[in-house]
């Protein structure tokens, strides 16, 4: 289940303080909203699901995927 740590650069969080843990857990990534702008991730603990934390990328391929309806957005 353990994914490479290789990509610095991005914020990839996999570790974040949650308030309500009143520690550092894992999280897990929700894929919110698809924007022309890009898309927004929610961070979620994995322990008690208290949301974390939220990150905005730049890829706009899911929207121009969804405009086009070739594609579906990947369920998770
Ligand atoms: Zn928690």
């Amino acid at each position: 289940m353990a994914e490479a740590p290789s990509q610095y650069g991005s914020f990839e969080a996999s570790e974040l303080f949650c308030a309500r843990c009143r520690q550092s857990r894992p999280v897990r990534r929700y894929l919110l909203l698809v924007l022309p702008t890009g898309n927004k991730y929610d961070y979620r603990c994995a322990v008690c699901a208290t949301s974390v934390g939220s990150k905005m990328d730049s890829d706009s391929k899911d929207f121009q995927a969804l405009l086009s309806g070739q594609a579906s957005p990947a369920r998770r």
